[in-house]
């Protein structure tokens, strides 16, 4: 049966790589446009990779009950807007949700059926170069985000699995199977 898969993981990890990946090779598979307060990075289309709002747009949406889980991460607000994930669960459309360990814990009080996995780095170091090289970010952001790596790499224990993410095609496949999917697209 369809349902919803939460991926979480340490920023810097391969989330968005990965889930880039699956949507490219999976047009069976919905992925959730979260809203957030941040800044659109060099690339990022409205609409497509976030939905780029201000801050009192946000609160208005939180405030409606627009929202399955919203959180702060590293000084900007994250949600997952509810209606559509509720539309593609309900059409039988499997769900993912690229989110981070505090909106995976809200998924998994509010629908306890959902399937969370964490995304782990190869190591520690790797990680760590990962956030420092891609060069996106300023270097104090770069230490928040190494700081909440943190927290998130000492929660993995609170999630169904851990995938390592060491090659992308591997990841995926192994994404793919745990959400119960044949292998091969029918689309
Ligand atoms: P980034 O700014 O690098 O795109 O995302 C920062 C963190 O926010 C990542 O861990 C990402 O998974 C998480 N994130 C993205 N969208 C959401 C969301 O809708 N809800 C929550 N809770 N976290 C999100």
């Amino acid at each position: 049966m369809a349902g919803l898969t939460v991926v979480s993981g340490p920023s810097g990890v391969g989330k968005s790589t990965l889930i880039q990946r699956l949507r490219q090779t999976r047009p069976d598979v919905w992925v959730s446009v979260s809203a957030t307060t941040r800044e659109p990075r060099a690339g990022e289309v409205d609409g497509e990779h976030y939905h780029f709002v201000t801050p009192e747009a946000f609160e208005q949406m939180r405030e409606a009950g627009e929202f399955l889980e919203y959180a702060n991460f590293a000084g900007n607000w994250y949600a997952t807007p509810r209606r559509a994930v509720e539309e593609h669960l309900a059409a039988g459309t499997p769900v993912v949700l690229e989110i981070d360990l505090e909106g995976a814990r809200q998924v998994r009080t509010h629908m306890p059926q959902a399937q969370l996995v964490f995304l782990a780095p190869p190591s520690w170091e790797s990680l760590v170069a990962r956030l420092s090289g891609r060069g996106t970010e300023a270097p104090e952001i770069v230490d928040r985000r190494l700081q909440a790596a943190r927290t998130e790499m000492a929660a993995q224990g609170e999630f169904d699995v851990t995938m390592v993410n060491d090659s992308l095609d591997d990841a995926v496949a192994r994404l793919v199977s745990l959400m119960g999917l044949p292998e091969a697209s029918s689309a």
